[in-house]
């Protein structure tokens, strides 16, 4: 089983621990430093490598230092990287991120990240594989228009396709991604985005705007877990309690954990509790993919969880 990524590819700058935060013309000092694959497309992609997973991803990179990491990168958790382009018009896209405890400033050189196009993604990329999955649909400028065609190719070659859009910088959301969802087999916003994108206040009535006969649509509800309705049922599933240090990427592990669980069939509330448990022990350690759990561990978390929650308090 081989899924086929399509989207951007930048690293992650954490300057972690100030003491007050910076202001113009002065210069602060952090504790630590921290370089990591950033990007909801790529975290999702090492998810997935790291439960077992087979990957292909497309996209593009400069050819600078920042590519080199990320291809070293992908190259490292066993994802085949052979359809990313290094492009010598373009710089990799970088976050700096200057994070303390309770609070933190994300700053944003987009590069290369906005510049992958529906050409990009060749007919053959899909060879192989059995599903298709993109993130970050907002920061996708080039490619937004053409995914809709894009899906439909992928469910004409048999794959089955999922989508997760992040937030919009512009903060238009506009309508086109109601068309695009007609070629989306799973759709999984977070709770902030499925309010905007439906313009609906709260989650049931906004799940149930997006029915239209073919996408399963989850909204990630941060520590408050997870909720879906589906053939006439609403499932539930809290949030595992873990000691978080940092959430960035808890979605895209989320993702990863669904995916992975959905593509093997399993019943929909045993995918939502394994993607559950995947995205809270990513949030264990500092950026998206470090604390990422293997299958067996996700697994063993699993039942660990089910044994406390039967035992009962003490
Ligand atoms: P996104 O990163 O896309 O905004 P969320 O923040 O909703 O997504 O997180 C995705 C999932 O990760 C949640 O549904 C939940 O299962 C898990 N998760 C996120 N934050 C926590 C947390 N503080 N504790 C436990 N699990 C969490």
């Amino acid at each position: 089983m081989r899924i086929l990524i399509a989207g951007e590819l930048n690293p992650d700058l954490i300057l972690r621990g100030y003491q007050s935060f910076p202001t113009p013309g002065k210069e602060i000092l952090v504790q630590d430093l921290e370089l990591t694959i950033g990007s909801s497309s790529a975290i999702c992609a090492v998810g997935l490598a790291r439960l077992g997973d087979s990957v292909r991803f497309v996209g593009n990179v400069g050819q600078d230092l920042y590519g080199d990491y990320c291809l070293e990168i992908l190259r490292r958790e066993g994802i085949d990287a052979s359809l990313v382009n290094r492009r010598a018009d373009l710089k990799t896209g970088l976050t700096v991120s200057v994070t303390c405890p309770g609070d933190r400033a994300l700053i944003t050189y987009q590069g290369a990240i906005a510049s992958l196009t529906a050409q990009d993604v060749p007919p053959e990329a899909f060879s192989g594989c059995s599903h298709f999955h993109v993130s970050a649909y907002y920061l996708q400028d080039q490619l937004r228009s053409g995914l809709k065609g894009l899906f439909h190719a992928a469910h004409e070659a048999g794959l089955t396709t999922s989508l997760d859009t992040g937030w919009d910088p512009t903060e238009r959301w506009g309508e086109e991604l109601i068309e695009t969802l007609t070629e989306v087999d799973v759709f999984l916003p977070n709770e902030a985005e499925l309010r905007a994108i439906t313009r609906r206040q709260d989650v049931l009535p906004g799940l149930a705007h997006l029915q239209n006969g073919r996408t399963l649509v989850i909204a990630k509800l941060g520590a408050e877990g997870c909720v879906t309705t589906w053939e006439g049922r609403t499932i539930c599933q809290p949030a595992f309690p873990v000691e978080v240090v940092d959430t960035t990427g808890a979605g895209d592990s989320f993702v990863a954990g669904f995916l992975h669980a959905w593509l093997r069939h399993e019943r929909l509330e045993d995918c939502l509790r394994f993607a559950s448990a995947c995205g809270a022990l990513s949030t264990r350690g500092i950026g998206g993919t470090s604390a990422q759990p293997g299958c067996s561990e996700a697994e063993s978390f699993i039942r660990a969880q089910t044994a406390n929650e039967t035992r009962g308090p003490i």
